[in-house]
């Protein structure tokens, strides 16, 4: 009897830790003897490493992605009746948090090439009530800060960067962390650096930000009982700190495999008809994600789980579709770009620890599934 070979995983995160459990068990047993467990020498450590990774002079850690983009717009001094340019195709928590501040999220369709902003498209959509740009550098790659940058001093807007998938990512040799007013990041647990549980961090060069920010994170309180706003209860806690700086030692290593993987993928798919990823010029993305795009999206992934590997969808149905959003005025849904991208994208397997042996089963049942071009197959 044969049995099926195991199958392959969309994201090895036993192996990432496995690789570094002496380490994270050092640290948080650290912690555990220190008996700081909030507000202590861990989160300092780390706020001052990931500020130095990303070449921002300040980070602000939090308890998650969401609370990073929440209070991020709040210590910008965004509120109600603000008017917020998103894209049209993110992850739902760009769109919550623009919400959750009161504020009016205005979709801005994204390009059909990139799937990224498109910065003429974001000028365009720039109105009376504008006060800020909220770009988000999706799957790992930049999105063109500079330019984005330009068109908010052209209209004085505020700009917060959702880089919650981008971590070590660059644009022109920068890394992103500081090249907006205020960043946001998100450590849950699959992202490129990511805790053991949830968390968050804002960057930015700005020192009254930052501590605006530390206040908010703790109740609007820079002093114990001592209230000077309205506040939260958002931090990020001594042992997921201490795990995060743990972390962070491999996140340059681990980024140059997961882009190991993705030059090969473009390598070994080509003639298969699949739209692959683009690469803007000037820009090092981290490849978070792996979205191939193809209008067989569904028949191809229904092969690939047949041939045992793991594929994700990101995402299924755009913001502007979510009933979440249904009273959101102005509520948008000619977003046709976002529309198509929802019923064409597919994540293939990506991370540090893919082996080429798994990345040859993908390769190999991409392959299998025929042709998966919009038109007629072409002859090479
Ligand atoms: C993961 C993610 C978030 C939210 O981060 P959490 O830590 O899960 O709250 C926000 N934006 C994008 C683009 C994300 O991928």
């Amino acid at each position: 009897m044969t049995s099926a070979p195991p199958g392959v995983p969309f994201l090895d995160l036993a192996a990432a830790h496995a690789e570094q459990r002496d380490e994270l068990e050092a640290a948080a047993l650290g912690v555990l003897r220190s008996d700081r467990v909030l507000l202590g020498p861990a989160l300092a450590t780390f706020e001052g490493e990931w500020a130095a990774a990303v070449g921002a002079r300040h980070a602000v850690g939090v308890n998650s992605g969401l609370d990073a983009l929440v209070l991020g717009l709040r210590a910008l001094g965004l509120g109600p009746g603000d008017e917020v340019l998103v894209p049209s195709h993110t992850f739902v928590a760009t769109w919550l948090a623009v919400v959750h501040v009161g504020c009016v999220p205005v979709p801005v369709d994204v390009s059909p090439v990139t799937g990224l902003w498109d910065v003429g498209t974001v000028a365009a959509a720039v109105g009376p009530r504008t006060r800020a740009l909220l770009p988000v550098h999706l799957y790992g790659h930049p999105v063109d800060l500079d330019a984005l940058m330009d068109l908010a001093r052209a209209h004085g807007l505020l700009v917060l960067d959702d880089a919650a998938q981008a971590h070590g990512a660059r644009l022109a040799g920068r890394p992103v962390g500081a090249l907006a007013h205020a960043t946001a990041w998100s450590f849950y647990p699959g992202k490129n650096l990511g805790a053991l549980g949830d968390g968050g961090a804002v960057t930015t060069d700005d020192p009254e930000l930052a501590a605006r920010l530390r206040s908010l994170r703790n109740y609007g309180s820079s002093e114990k009982y001592v209230h000077e706003e309205i506040g939260w209860n958002s931090r990020l806690d001594e042992v997921q700190a201490a795990m995060l700086s743990v972390k962070l030692r491999r996140l340059a290593e681990y980024n140059a495999r997961r882009t190991a993987v993705a030059h090969r993928y473009e390598e070994e798919l080509a003639g298969t008809g699949l739209e692959l990823p683009r690469t803007a010029a000037g820009t090092d993305p981290v490849w978070h994600l792996y979205v191939v795009r193809t209008p067989a999206r569904d028949r191809l992934r229904a092969v690939l789980t047949a041939a045992g590997v793991e594929t994700g969808v990101h995402y299924p149905t755009p913001p502007h579709r979510q009933r979440a959003f249904a009273g959101t005025a102005p509520a948008r849904t000619d977003l046709p770009v976002a529309d198509r991208l929802a019923t064409e994208v597919l994540s293939l397997p990506m991370g540090p620890h893919l082996t080429e042996q798994q990345q040859d089963r993908v390769i190999e049942a991409v392959r299998g599934a025929g042709w998966l071009g919009r038109g007629p197959a072409t002859t090479a």
